[in-house]
Parts: structure tokens; sequence; C-alpha cells
């Protein structure tokens, strides 16, 4: 079979790719889409660390082909949506509400899969860009028939990280600021998430002038193109002075009450922290190289209690999460058509890549197999 297989150097669609029957707790999956997301991307650059030869995509959606025999949430031929967290549902986090935080939820790599005959990784547990897969049963979450697969592939991964952020890792309410760094596949899920939360002003940050449209279609209420001659922390906080005219001094300023990067970068993280009013939270959403450090300043933690953070993914429950953001894109609350840019077929995965470096994407498609 046909997938998109990293081999330590670089990436390439192979089809002398294999993978093996599902085993009692797990179950075979024809993909049929699956997002380009950037942290596949990332394992070809080097950013994450991973073993090869990795049959990589992590977010996708597809049709049950088999099962293993322990296995009851699905069945053969359900239409499902797959995510990475392949938790273990028995722990003491599994147990009280916190997947995110299953110590089987990460860095769980197996080799379902034959390259050439050689024994192959999987990528994040799933391994989506591959006409068949093996994932744990508890990764497969089943969604309607009528749900266009090329749609519902982007929940798994963009969708949970950003709507998952704002929902699981903050108290945005109704009438908070926010602003948004990085108007990609993951900050525009960020922007809606803001809105059905009532928040009152939302900023989406970003280089790429063009973005402003899907922004604002998304609920963002400003647009700031960010560049080496724009002042972003600036920008937004001299639209929220503090109320109280005799407060001065370096923390007297107004400012917003959430900020997220979405980019994966410390110094946007650090801005995000400066733009923040007291008791603000600045959340860590883009993920940067693994050691990468962030300098700031500890009495804006200290001195007026702003909070900086980070989300794993949204911190995602995907048996609640998944049929809850299906839930409200049914009632038109989310919008999930209007994140698929552009469809690729699976070979044309490189055109993608492009497409996203050059900032044209919220979320390129490429379709894996025949709905
Ligand atoms: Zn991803
Ligand atoms: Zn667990």
């Amino acid at each position: 079979m046909k997938a998109l297989v990293f081999d330590g150097e670089k990436a390439a669609i192979r089809d002398d790719v294999d993978v093996r029957a599902p085993g009692p707790t797990e179950v075979r999956v024809r993909v049929v889409s699956a997002g380009l997301c950037h942290s596949d991307l990332s394992v070809i650059d080097g950013t994450i660390p991973w073993p090869s030869p990795a049959v990589l995509g992590h977010e996708g959606a597809g049709i049950v082909d088999e099962i293993g025999e322990a296995v009851t949430n699905v069945a053969v031929g359900d239409h499902v949506v797959l995510h990475t967290m392949a938790f273990c549902g028995a722990c003491k986090w599994c147990e009280t509400g916190r997947p995110a935080y299953c110590r089987k939820s990460i860095s769980n790599a197996s080799q379902p899969f034959k390259v050439a005959g050689d024994d192959a990784w999987n990528f994040a547990a799933t391994s989506c860009l591959s006409e068949y897969t093996v994932v744990q049963a508890v990764q497969c979450v089943k969604i309607d028939d009528d749900i266009d697969l090329n749609v519902a592939c982007l929940i798994g991964c963009g969708v949970l990280t950003g709507i998952g952020t704002v929902w699981n890792r903050t108290n945005l309410g109704i009438g908070d600021t926010c602003a948004v760094v990085g108007v990609g596949g993951v900050g525009l899920n960020v922007i809606q998430a803001a809105k059905v939360r009532g928040a009152s002003r939302i900023y989406a940050i970003d280089t790429v002038a063009s973005k402003e449209k899907l922004a604002r279609e998304f609920g963002a209420t400003d647009f700031i193109v960010a560049g080496s001659d724009v002042d972003v922390v600036e920008t937004v906080r001299k639209n929220h002075p503090t109320q109280i005219a005799n407060i001065v001094g370096s923390f007297g300023e107004g400012g917003i009450d959430y900020a997220f990067d979405c980019v994966g970068n410390p110094a946007i993280l650090n801005q995000c922290l400066q733009m923040l009013d007291w008791g603000g939270t600045a959340v860590a959403v883009g993920v940067p190289a693994f050691d990468a450090t962030v300098p700031a300043q500890v009495t804006l933690l200290t001195h007026v209690e702003r909070t900086l953070t980070g989300s794993r993914a949204g911190s995602h429950r995907p048996h609640w999460d998944i049929p809850l953001i299906v839930q409200a894109y049914k009632q038109g609350m989310i919008k999930l058509d209007e994140l698929v840019s552009a469809k690729y077929p699976l070979e044309d995965w490189e055109s993608a890549t492009h497409d996203l470096h050059e900032g044209k994407l919220a979320r390129g498609v490429l379709m894996v197999s025949a709905a």
C-alpha cells in the first residue's frame, strides 16, 4: 500500500508499505483523508526528533476496516475521526478527566508498519498519511456518515488543539478580550472558540495580510499585520488602557485577558505575556524546538499575577470534545468546511507543503483513498 514515509533524512511517497492486523484492543482504519499539519513537517526538518523509517500523518479520518477481538466502541464500516492520544483509560489522570496527562498518551511509538519488508515506526501513534493504519480503539471516535471525511479529518489535531485550548485551558468568557498570534489552522480555531465563548474583542495577528478575511470570518474583531515596523504589543495595549486614571508605573497599564501563541516562537510568547492585563494569561500553543526557552519578566507574574501556561493539543478529552465539536458544527456555531483551503491527492503532499509555507492555507487536506 501507499504511504508517506520519513527515512531519517527526507520524506517520500512509497508503495512498498504494509501494516499488520489489529491486536485485541486495536483497530485497522482505511484512511480517507488527512490534514497536513506542521508537526509532520517538523519531523521531516528535525524539529521533532523521531525514529525512522516512520509513516507520517496524525490528523485523519477514515472508515473502520477491521477490529480487534476486545474492541467495542467502533464496528467495521464506522466513519471515525482519529486522534493521537492513545491513553490507557485506567490511570489517575484518565480517571480524573485529564487524558492528556496519561503517560501512555505521548511518545508511545510502536512499529505496526513494514517498509520494504523492514519494521517501520508509526508517528504520534496515528500515521494517517497511509492508505491503512492500525491504532488503539480509544483513538477512534465515531461520527455520523453524513459528515464529509475530507472535512472531519481536521478535527483530530488542528481543530481539537485550537478549540480545546480555549475551552479546556482557559476560563475565557463573555466580555473577555484576547489576541491570537498565527492565523493558521490552529489559530483560526482559537479565534472561533473564543467567539463562541463570548469574547468581546479578538485580535488576530499574522505576518500575512491576506489572512485577514478568513480571520474575520472566524470571529476576529481586529487584524494586525505583524512586521519589523509594527509594535504589536503597543498596538493591542493602546486600545485597552486601564480604567483607573491615577494608576501609574510599570504594571499600571491596561491590556487584554488572554493571548495565544499559535506559532511556537519564544519571542512571540513573550509578546503575548506583554500584552496582558493584570491577571491575564498567555498560552503557548504552537510547538517550538524541543529545548526552546522563553526569557520572561518574572515580576509580571509575582506583582500582577499574569499566567504563562501551555496547551498540549488543547488538552482534549477526545470522546467528549470531538462529538461536542461535531454538534457545534452541525448547529452552525463552529466552522469546519472553511478550514479546508485546498485538497490534494496524497502524491502531491509537496505542493501542499509548499502552499502551507507560503501562508496560502488554513489547512491543506490530502486525499489518501476514495471515500
Ligand atoms: Zn498536528
Ligand atoms: Zn491513563
